[in-house]
């Protein structure tokens, strides 16, 4: 009875879906030709959240942006699906950090024509910490921290060149994009001023991390990183240099990121003396970009209240 029930139901849906894909085939095809003109708008699709979020800011609705990986998956550890490749077909702007962030890019990127995958870490401009701790003493090859858009500076030049790609892409809107980065970049100075502010008393102050992924914030706010567990492509650090670590006792925070397994890091924390704080650096937690931009914004902000209050008053932890 119930299997019958089932089948019944199979073929209702099998129906159904022959029914709607008869429907949906013109549509399809109408879209895909109307998508050839200027004046349709753009598909900018971004892999990463941060980048979704610089996208949406700058394009608004002058775009359809679309974000390929989903909220918290990691970047150094995916793989690609079909639907995947299928959006990336699709994509008129195809927006990622670069090689060492996203290696499951680095296939599909080398087949696009030119032009049409935009490199966040080739662009001209592009602000780099400089890498130092014990690696660079021990003399083991350095591998550049993709996480670049933890500086604003960095976003600043993605959102320009993006707004330029934009713009050659459907002149029509240069104006309008023209006036968005005009007003996003009004939203980064206020922004960093904000934070400059807030972590000038914390300026020099020591935090551990568990993934290498905050040289680029550090950096430009003047934090200053005393080691971690996990480099910066996400596999463990060397059992010398986290030695050298937990040897230390001038480290006032250890960040981790949502997903990381928690016990284990307050358990690292506690033997640095130090306090334990979830920093979002892939702004996994915040909500959909908003058209009317101030996402990114939000990011750099929630991130430097993790570190402000991490990094505050360790000597009461
Ligand atoms: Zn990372």
């Amino acid at each position: 009875m119930l299997l019958h029930y089932i089948f019944g139901w199979l073929r209702r849906f099998q129906r159904a879906a022959l029914m709607g894909a008869l429907l949906w085939v013109p549509v399809g095809l109408a879209v895909s030709d109307s998508g050839a003109s200027h004046s349709e708008r753009p598909l900018l699709l971004a892999t990463i959240k941060p980048l979704t979020l610089i996208a949406r800011d700058v394009a608004g609705d002058l775009a359809e942006v679309r974000q390929l990986l989903p909220d918290g998956a990691s970047p150094h550890e995916y793989a690609l699906r079909v639907s995947d490749r299928r959006l990336l077909d699709r994509a008129d702007i195809v927006l990622w950090v670069g090689p060492v962030l996203e290696p499951y890019l680095n296939g599909a990127v080398a087949g696009m024509a030119p032009g049409r995958a935009l490199t966040a870490a080739d662009l001209p401009g592009i602000v780099w910490p400089e890498r130092g701790g014990d690696s660079a003493k021990a003399g083991v090859e350095q591998v550049r921290d993709e996480h670049l858009w933890l500086d604003p500076r960095n976003a600043r030049i993605i959102a320009r060149a993006l707004a330029q790609a934009l713009a050659k892409r459907s002149p029509d809107t240069a104006a309008a994009l023209s006036e968005r980065l005009r007003r996003f970049e009004a939203e980064l100075d206020v922004v960093e001023a904000t934070i400059q502010t807030r972590l000038a008393p914390l300026r020099g102050t020591f935090f551990a991390s568990d993934h290498d992924g905050f040289g680029h914030f550090a950096n430009r706010f003047g934090l200053r990183s005393a080691g971690y567990l996990r480099d910066v492509s996400g596999h463990a650090a060397g059992a010398r240099s986290v030695a050298a670590l937990m040897g230390r006792t001038d480290v006032r925070c250890l960040v981790a990121e949502p997903d990381s397994r928690p016990e284990r890091l307050q358990r690292v924390a506690a033997e640095l003396g130090a306090r334990f704080a979830v920093v979002d650096a892939l702004g996994m937690s915040i909500a959909p970009a908003p058209a009317a931009g101030g996402g990114y914004a939000h990011l750099l902000q929630t991130v430097a209240d993790g570190f402000a209050v991490c990094l505050g008053d360790a000597e009461t932890s």
